[in-house]
């Protein structure tokens, strides 16, 4: 039987752990070709490239710095060259997962706060959207998937300020972009995930993690898996009608 990303190349930003490499391993198993990108770790992603190959699927890692606008093109210069031209320049689903958080308190941040914070969660993740957006319409077919965080819906949370302003900054552009690409076939759409477990925002039993818990009506972190589904739905061809949208998988954080 057929799978329903079979025949697509999809390209998952930071996808060597966490919830980008849930996200790889999850749009291989439904069919895709995956370009399984990393910053720093060539090991954690060559074993995201291996669990998808012993499943059966494809992908290749590609390293590239996405907190540099050289980082950046390096990525889009490699969608021409990955599974041997296979693909001839395409790319059918671009998942802009990679991003970073620092806590502390906002007045005491330091100054270079702003640029890490907007180059890699914002910039990155715009560069990178138009350029895929430009393949995707020669094809008359896209799914451009962002991931923003449910500290992109509302500030519920202290001391996370300048995380908060990103991942709004990636809902407005998300509603924006999808206004200007609809007519294209080319769907533009948002995950908003809740507290997830991974390195970013382990779930320690700390204070931070306790009170997270207690934000979501479910009691608990989520899973990169959980994400991972919500993903894989918007990515398919199901999710035609689907714009613009930022869908919380939160475990209730903002209901
Ligand atoms: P993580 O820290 O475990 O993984 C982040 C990924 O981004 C890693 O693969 C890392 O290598 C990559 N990355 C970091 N800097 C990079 C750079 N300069 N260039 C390229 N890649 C880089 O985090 P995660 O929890 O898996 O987060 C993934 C996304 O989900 C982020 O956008 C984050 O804001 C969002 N998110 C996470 C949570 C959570 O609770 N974990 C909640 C809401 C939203």
């Amino acid at each position: 039987m057929s799978k329903p990303l079979e025949n697509k190349l999809a390209l998952v930003t930071g996808s060597s752990r966490g919830i980008g490499a849930a996200i790889a391993i999850r749009l291989a198993a439904e069919g895709a070709d995956v370009i399984v990108n990393y910053a720093a770790s060539p090991n954690r992603a060559k074993a995201v490239v291996s669990q998808i190959t012993n499943a059966g699927g494809h992908a290749e890692a590609v390293a590239a710095d996405l907190s540099t606008i050289e980082g950046t093109k390096a990525l889009v210069a490699s969608i021409d060259k990955v599974f041997g031209g296979k693909f001839g320049g395409r790319l059918d689903i671009l998942v802009n997962n990679a991003g970073m958080v620092k806590f502390g308190p906002f007045l005491e941040s330091p100054d270079d706060f702003y640029d890490k914070h907007f180059n890699l969660n914002v910039r990155s993740l715009i560069t990178l959207s138009k350029d895929a957006a430009k393949r995707m319409i020669k094809t008359g077919w896209g799914r451009i998937i962002n991931i923003g965080s449910c500290h992109g819906e509302a500030a519920a949370f202290p001391g996370v300020t300048m995380y908060v302003a990103t991942k709004f900054a990636v809902r407005g552009f998300t509603r924006a972009l999808s206004r200007e690409l609809g007519p294209t076939g080319v769907t533009v759409n948002n995950v908003q995930p809740g507290a997830v477990d991974t390195e970013l925002s382990p779930d320690d039993n700390g204070p931070a993690a306790q009170a997270m818990k207690k934000l979501m009506s479910v009691g608990r972190y989520g899973r990169p898996e959980e994400i991972a589904s919500a993903v894989s739905f918007l990515a398919s061809p199901d999710s035609a009608f689907i714009n613009g949208e930022s869908l919380t998988v939160d475990g209730g954080w903002n209901a």
